[in-house]
């Protein structure tokens, strides 16, 4: 194939990916705007009634299991039973176990193989298909958790910052300090002790209106916005890659 056709080909391919990348990050922001409370009511009366977000559920997770868990690893410390950070605590764990991500616009339902363009139309499906295997009881809503978690960060609200209301910082400190006391008891050893102070640094501290304090200081695995922010230029560098290969190998045909 001609070096310039194949070139174009590929820019044409390459522009067609990023539009795409775009109109499903701005799908996720819409889906993350439209999930303000924690707390849903559906009006089908029909349906299970699941009075929890999943989307909030889902940031909470995000920040536990990033800025969190690779600490927990690292003590080699198990969450106690009674601890609402555990995995098998939140009630949506097992069907976002259950997502198959192919492809930028295709998702699986890992239960009945049913194939969708977003991730939203498959939370949809589950919703509609598989609550049934929901353990819809008590203290198993991550999104409760949100105010302690930090999920308006994981969400990436775009929205000015609105004037810190000392009232909640206050609440939300407590109910982080409770999950410290439930999920590290200090009388449980030296790794509890240690993951106790940890996560009053990482998660507690930025509950005050004091703008210097800052969530998440002791860092977690890799930055999700490094990794969307690498993906396209990688995959730009592969293309234009190719094309120099193809050129020069056309070059000498000639
Ligand atoms: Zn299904």
């Amino acid at each position: 194939m001609c070096a310039v056709h194949l070139a174009s080909f590929l820019l044409v391919a390459l522009l067609s990916a990023s539009s795409h990348l775009l109109v499903a990050g701005s799908h996720q922001d819409q889906e993350f705007h439209g999930a303000a409370g924690s707390r849903i009511h559906l009006q089908n009366p029909h349906k299970h009634v699941v009075h929890c977000s999943r989307e909030r559920s889902r940031a909470a997770w995000e920040a536990i299991d990033e800025y969190l868990m690779p600490f927990v690893e690292k003590e080699k410390y198990e969450l106690p039973s009674k601890c609402r950070l555990r995995p098998d605590n939140d009630m949506f764990r097992e069907q976002e176990q259950h997502k198959i991500h192919f492809d930028i616009n295709e998702w699986r339902c890992g239960f009945c193989k049913k194939a969708f363009r977003a991730e939203k139309f498959l939370d949809q499906h589950f919703e509609n298909r598989h609550n049934n295997l929901l353990d819809n009881s008590e203290g198993r809503c991550l999104a409760d958790l949100c105010g302690a978690l930090h999920c308006d960060l994981m969400m990436e609200f775009k929205k000015p910052k609105s004037k810190c209301s000392a009232a909640a910082a206050v609440r939300n400190r407590h109910l982080c300090e409770s999950l410290a006391d439930s999920c590290f008891p200090i009388n449980q050893g030296l790794a509890a002790s240690h993951l106790h102070e940890f996560f009053l640094r990482q998660f507690c501290d930025a509950h005050t209106c004091d703008r210097g304090a800052k969530p998440f200081p002791k860092g977690g695995r890799v930055s999700k916005f490094l990794h969307r922010s690498c993906v396209p230029y990688a995959l730009m560098l592969m293309l234009f890659q190719v094309i120099t290969n193809e050129a020069t190998s056309d070059r000498c045909n000639l």
